[in-house]
């Protein structure tokens, strides 16, 4: 299978967009529907979804599977989405889940990183993994060097920021400079920027992600929703389809290396 993740057939930054969470079979069709017929090529959605309390939106879990894989009968598209144990990939596998992630909550647990690895190994499924939500740049070296002892080889990373006690200007906050450094262990890694969790409100996505393309990074993951303020979680953050597409269209190509 060729790989996803191959930093040298990008001629431009890849993207990947889509809700934060799949809602119903309606609300995934009407959010996705603009969005393939604008080019994007992989959705995201989230399907089970760790929040840091209870009380919140948490997924749908399985039951939403076999929705995903109707729609792609109708649309052509490859599903990524973050699992979080060995149960949650055995089940996306069982369902054509085309690619994983695996989020800021997870990738902190060296345990909870080795289940997935285990759980993954045998399979060739590309992998995308976010940074941790603490600014610990070798917790999220491990995490890769874990998924990439498992067998992997069709990886990406996700800057998506970090936690902050306190409001301050964005959700989680860049810190830009863990970025760069990652960059150095793993020069020919895709990296991904994920201005929606950095930015926390749709305005000020715009501007994170052409800080990103600016610093040569090789993608964006943006949350879309066809009604974002009746979005079952994070509705502050995620565009409509047609803002994403403004958006993407308004982006200045990269200016510099590093
Ligand atoms: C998400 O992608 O919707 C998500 C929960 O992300 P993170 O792990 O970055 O918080
Ligand atoms: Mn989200």
């Amino acid at each position: 299978m060729e790989a996803i993740f191959e930093k040298s057939q990008l001629g431009k930054p890849l993207i990947i967009a889509g809700p934060c969470s799949v809602e119903s079979p309606e609300q995934f069709m009407s959010t996705i529907t603009p969005l393939v017929n604008q080019g994007i090529e992989i959705i995201r959605g989230g399907i089970w979804k760790p929040r840091t309390r209870p009380g919140s939106f948490e997924g749908l879990g399985s039951i939403a599977l076999p929705w995903i894989q109707d729609s792609k009968k109708q649309l052509r598209f490859k599903f990524a989405t973050e699992v979080a144990s060995a149960r949650h990939v055995e089940e996306a596998l069982k369902h054509g889940v085309d690619i994983f992630w695996i989020g800021a909550r997870s990738t902190v647990n060296p345990f909870t990183v080795q289940e997935i690895a285990e759980s993954l190994r045998g399979t060739s499924i590309p992998v995308m993994i976010k940074n941790p939500v603490n600014a610990d740049l070798s917790l999220w070296i491990g995490a890769v060097e874990r998924i990439q002892k498992a067998g992997i080889s069709d990886i990406a990373v996700i800057h998506r920021g970090f936690s902050n006690f306190r409001d301050v200007v964005h959700r989680n906050s860049p810190l830009w400079q863990i970025a760069v450094e990652f960059r150095t262990y793993f020069p020919d890694m895709m990296m991904i920027n994920d201005p929606s969790h950095i930015s926390g409100k749709r305005s000020l996505v715009p501007i994170i992600a052409q800080k990103a393309l600016d610093l040569n990074f090789d993608g964006l993951m943006i949350e879309s929703h066809y009604t974002p303020d009746l979005a079952w979680s994070d509705a502050e953050q995620q565009l409509t389809p047609e803002d994403l597409q403004l958006l993407l269209q308004n982006l200045k190509t990269r200016k510099v290396r590093f």
